[in-house]
């Protein structure tokens, strides 16, 4: 595991990285979805490494391709 460290934004000090759970509606409907970010403990801003957002990308499709497979089955693929 590559250790990577990221400073807020806002000229604070380093920040942390806070796995949480997100809401995003993509493409009409509601996923949610496993989010790991950098957040700063006193602002609380949110970055993400270029790792990260592509790993959100990645759980975003895969979370609104399952819920599509359950509303219409094999109609898509
Ligand atoms: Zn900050």
């Amino acid at each position: 595991m590559r250790e990577i460290r990221m400073h807020c934004p806002r000229g604070h000090k380093e920040m942390a990285v806070k796995r949480t759970e997100k809401n995003v509606l993509f493409r009409g409907v509601r996923l949610s979805i496993p989010v790991e970010q950098f957040v700063c403990p006193e602002c609380g801003v949110e970055a993400g490494t270029v790792e990260q957002t592509a790993a959100i990308q990645k759980s975003i499709t895969n979370a609104y391709r399952k819920s599509v497979g359950v509303l219409t089955g094999k109609e898509i693929f």
